[in-house]
């Protein structure tokens, strides 16, 4: 049976570090690391989210900021106020929740926040420096597949990685961060042709493509590593359940290691938004301080 990465686990140790950065920023700066998360609408999952990362960040110490817009909130208003939180230096991280309603432009609102606080790395400079090898803050999710898979992996280097999923906010981060490690990459998507026989020659399966049980156990090679990104809530038996991308049971008989949903992924990608705070708080401080 294959290994299992726990990212409850893996994330509470990431957030002590956090809390630890916290205290110091406090103790030695009189700095509180500050996230303002912007929630537009109603969006069920979207508030769960966010409830969750206010919540964190809280028992990390940290301060949160909730701003809860109405659904009917126009581009204008939701740019004013991104505006302000740039300005304001109590904010040290701006997180605004996606999917916007769809009359927003969500490029436009990304584009709009100042990169040194965009704790989501989803601005297109932290695109750029991402690209470059030259990033500072990293989008979330890859930012916490990285840490579970060094976890499992100590030697990254040569290794096949195929990421299954190229969106922004992950596929494309992932595999970035991957080539960084000296991995080789491969990026799978919803065009690619027989891609279960370029995961079965991976040492390494990211499956973000959003589809339930898509990653099944013969797609991968014995004793690869497989992180599965994917949350999907279906129907078992008339209850509403969370499930990955990867068929976990059949697939757990044939990796080398494997993380679980729910408890995997997810609780990485918050820690990782803290620690995005922190170090954003970091920069902010060093930016200020005289030459
Ligand atoms: P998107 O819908 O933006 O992207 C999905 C990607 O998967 C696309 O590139 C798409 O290809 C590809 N894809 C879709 N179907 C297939 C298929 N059958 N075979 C191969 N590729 C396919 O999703 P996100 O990247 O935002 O999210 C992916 C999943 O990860 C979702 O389940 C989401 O809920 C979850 N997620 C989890 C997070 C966490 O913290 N654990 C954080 C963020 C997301 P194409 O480009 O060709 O359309």
């Amino acid at each position: 049976m294959a290994q299992l990465i726990d990212g409850k686990r893996l994330s509470n140790q990431v957030l002590q570090d956090v809390a630890c950065e916290v205290e110091r920023l406090r103790s030695e700066h009189n700095v509180v690391p500050t996230l303002a998360v912007v929630l537009v609408g109603e969006d069920p999952a979207s508030q769960v989210y966010v409830r969750n990362k206010v919540k964190r960040a809280k028992e990390a110490g940290m301060g949160s900021i909730l701003h809860r817009l109405d659904a009917g909130t126009t581009q204008g208003e939701l740019n004013r106020l991104i505006d302000r939180l740039n300005h304001d230096s109590q904010v040290h991280g701006i997180l605004v929740q996606l999917p916007l309603p769809s009359h927003l432009d969500e490029d436009e609102v990304i584009a709009a926040i100042n990169p040194a606080k965009d704790v989501d790395g989803f601005h297109p400079l932290n695109v750029g420096a991402l690209a470059a090898g030259q990033a500072s803050l990293v989008p979330c999710t890859p930012q916490g597949c990285m840490i579970m898979l060094h976890r499992v992996m100590p030697e990254l280097r040569g290794k096949h990685a195929v990421v299954v999923g190229r969106s922004n906010i992950v596929g494309k981060p992932m595999a970035a961060l991957l080539l960084q490690a000296d991995c080789t990459v491969t990026m799978a998507h919803s065009r690619t042709q027989e891609i279960e026989s370029l995961c079965r020659n991976a040492d390494i399966v990211i499956a973000a493509a959003g589809r339930p049980g898509l990653v099944g156990a013969d797609w991968i090679k014995p004793g690869a590593t497989v992180i599965d990104v994917g949350i999907n809530a279906v129907e078992v038996e008339g209850t509403r359940k969370l499930v990955g991308d990867v068929a976990f049971d059949a697939v757990s008989r044939t990796a080398g290691a494997i993380t679980p949903v729910p408890g995997g992924v997810g609780p990485m990608t918050i820690a990782c938004l803290l620690l995005n705070t922190t170090r954003a708080a970091r920069q902010q401080l060093a930016s200020l301080a005289p030459p």
